[in-house]
């Protein structure tokens, strides 16, 4: 029973990065003082240690410059009697090199035991009110994944509670966006309008940019899934196009949600060490668009009618608040075209994803190929044979409802050409030097697709 018991708290303490539960206390039950002839007596001392399970509510998390680990005492634990327990924590590591993203997820790691962990602490650690222990790891590395376990002075340690370390260069989180962009605004406040045009799940300001002078536009969205690409790509190719290209910027702008799913990204950001997709309600925000919603789609092996599956539409199209910005932004511009960023582990690549609705109408799958031609046409790196569309997004995607809605060619950038680079993103192992790699090679296509559509005739 034990065992079970402690694997369910195991799994709790991965299903999220907020309000994490390291594990419960192991016999709480027994009672600490035996019932005897003589009237109750303590427990004798040793027992009680070794049988003592400390930290109710752990937490771990990576902020920016090295790992937090925290944990509480049950309010019982606070009293003086108990103290002797707390005199010396104990903090157990692990790296955990084979912990690959995108493929393996939470089952990884309550598999793995403290006992091949390191001892990285074990002194006296002043908790907080009486209650809550905070430990600070700064000797950890970029692109390392750690496991943690917490100890009081005897006993077996609460954990493991898993930790990526991730370089805030390459994931940026809502609030360094935010200020990037705002910092365009006001360097270039004749070109660049910095608005709120919805709410997060989490009720935070949802940020969109014009930016520009053009009557023609071209949207460019990022990251509607948390652990793909976009913020980084995109806003490094605004700040390009606005100390380069100010000439083209007057004549087609730009509409841009650099970062259309911020509430999750942020738990990628915080050290999440798995692929996170949805937004916070669960829900796919590239299948909760109002286009062919109803339809059931089974891609990777998910039903977007599964509230458990990676993929789920939501309880009626439109239902996120993501989901309503991005369509109320969109629609007010009404762009030629428009780019999601995807792939995984902020790089997206050159393949261009569109609805397989449109395999039906080959005037729109004509018009769809010509903006993809203007972009492959200014890639260094060309592959005839990787230079096609695959017309193969779902019910319910951005895609689809750019086909569907407003007859305007929309697109997933998915996978690099380039099988390497691939490789690397996908191990969540992107570096500075990929991405810059991807932020220059986007905004070689971005200008060609300004130029091009500068050139078309409406
Ligand atoms: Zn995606």
């Amino acid at each position: 029973m034990t065992k079970s018991k402690k694997q369910v708290f195991n799994r709790r303490g991965f299903m999220g990065l907020a309000g994490l539960t390291v594990s419960s206390i192991a016999f709480p039950l027994t009672p600490l003082k035996e019932e005897t002839d003589n009237g109750s007596v303590p427990m004798a001392s040793s027992r009680a240690a070794v049988s003592y399970r400390t930290l109710r509510e752990g937490n771990v998390f990576f902020d920016g410059e090295k790992v937090v680990v925290t944990a509480y005492k049950a309010m019982r634990f606070f009293k003086k009697e108990f103290s002797h327990h707390f005199n010396k924590m104990r903090i157990y590591r692990m790296e955990c090199p084979d912990f690959k993203f995108g493929t393996d997820y939470g089952e990884y790691f309550p598999a793995l035991d403290y006992k091949q962990a390191e001892l990285i602490f074990h002194d006296k650690m002043q908790p907080l009110l009486d209650s809550k222990f905070h430990f600070e790891d700064k000797t950890v590395q970029l692109g390392t994944t750690y496991c943690y376990w917490m100890a009081s002075a005897e006993g077996e340690p609460e954990g493991p509670l898993a930790v990526r370390v991730r370089d805030p260069e390459v994931w940026w989180n809502y609030d360094k966006v935010r200020s990037k962009v705002e910092s365009l605004g006001k360097k270039y406040p004749s070109l660049v309008k910095v608005s709120e045009i919805g709410l997060t799940t989490h009720k935070r300001p949802y940020v969109g940019l014009n930016v520009g002078k053009g009557k023609k536009c071209i949207a460019l969205v990022g990251a509607v899934h948390a652990g793909e690409a976009g913020p980084e790509i995109i806003t490094y190719v605004l700040e390009k196009l606005l100390e380069n290209h100010q000439d083209l910027l007057k004549k087609v702008s730009l509409v841009v949600i650099p970062s259309a799913n911020p509430d999750m990204r942020d738990r990628l950001v915080r050290g999440n060490p798995w692929y996170l997709r949805r937004n916070p309600n669960m829900v796919d925000i590239n299948r909760n668009f109002p286009a062919d919603w109803d339809s059931v789609d089974a891609t990777y092996g998910y039903s977007t009618d599964d509230p458990q599956s990676n993929t789920y539409r939501g309880m009626y199209p439109g239902s996120e608040n993501e989901t309503t910005a991005i369509i109320g932004f969109i629609k007010k511009h009404k762009p030629k075209l428009l780019l999601s960023y995807h792939c995984l582990a902020s790089i997206a690549g050159e393949t261009f994803a569109g609805s397989k609705e449109a395999l039906q109408n080959p005037a729109f799958m004509e018009r769809c190929n010509t903006y993809a031609r203007m972009f492959w046409g200014a890639m260094d790196y060309r592959d005839a044979k990787q230079e096609k569309i695959y017309f193969m997004c779902t019910a319910g995607s951005i895609p689809t409802w750019g086909y569907k809605e407003l007859d305007m060619p929309a697109f997933d950038l998915e996978a690099p050409f380039d099988p390497a680079d691939l490789a690397q993103c996908k191990q969540d192992h992107t570096d500075q030097v990929l991405l810059k790699k991807y932020q220059e090679k986007h905004l070689k296509g971005i200008v060609a697709l300004l130029k091009g559509i500068d050139a078309e005739k409406k």
